[in-house]
């Protein structure tokens, strides 16, 4: 299945809740927040019907799709690697998607959005220990140093992420901004995790049925 190439504020209104698709705009001017009480899908919006039990583990899972910008197959394949992991599958889902390198790099405030994140990864302008990465899956790891080539750090946007003050760079991160220059520094808390307003056990529910 190919990935979604149309306005992804219309996402955000299929899954009835601000996504953050779209960076700093989603904080400026953001369509969602224009149209409150009438998001949801269709043309006239929502009616807020009660949603089956399915409906409302579909939602979750095409939500937490959305979120990390996944095709069906990548977010299934993640689901498995968790069932087969040590511990509980849905805290293991979360996880990996979380360090997945586009998303770290987001984390890190290299980019505005997680869509602009892959593009940065996908142009070969992230280093991962002194090494180019451009495969936005790579799973990061802890003692895993990340930073931009030379010549990038001259880039606009990169010189705009120096002059901003750090802020919600999480505590499993550790971002010198000066260098820019992001190592991992611990495995992410269960509690952190849960920062995206993802509720992973209704996608395990959703994927065992
Ligand atoms: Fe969603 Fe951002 Fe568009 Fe608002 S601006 S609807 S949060 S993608």
């Amino acid at each position: 299945m190919s990935r979604y190439l149309g306005s992804v504020c219309k996402l955000c209104r299929r899954e009835r809740e601000k996504l953050f698709l779209k960076g700093e705009r989603c904080f400026s001017n953001c369509v969602f927040d224009k149209n409150r009480g009438k998001n949801g899908p269709g043309q006239h919006g929502s009616s807020k019907g009660k949603m089956s039990d399915y409906a409302k583990h579909l939602r979750e899972k095409q939500k937490a799709k959305r979120m990390y910008g996944l095709t069906e197959e990548q977010f299934k394949h993640y689901y498995e690697e968790a069932e087969k992991m040590k511990g509980s599958p849905g805290d293991n889902l979360l996880k990996l998607l979380e360090l997945r390198l586009d998303n770290v790099v987001f984390r890190l405030g290299f980019a505005s959005s997680k869509r602009m994140s892959r593009q940065i990864v996908n142009h070969g302008n992230i280093i991962v220990n002194g090494k180019r990465v451009d495969v936005p899956r790579y799973c990061v790891k802890v003692g895993d140093v990340i930073t931009v080539p030379e010549k990038y750090k001259m880039n606009a946007a990169m010189k705009k992420l120096v002059e901003k003050p750090v802020s919600n760079v999480p505590s499993w991160l550790s971002f010198d901004k000066n260098k820019i220059l992001g190592t991992m520094v611990s495995e992410p808390l269960a509690g952190e995790l849960y920062q995206s307003n993802i509720d992973s056990q209704l996608i395990i529910e959703y994927y065992s049925k």
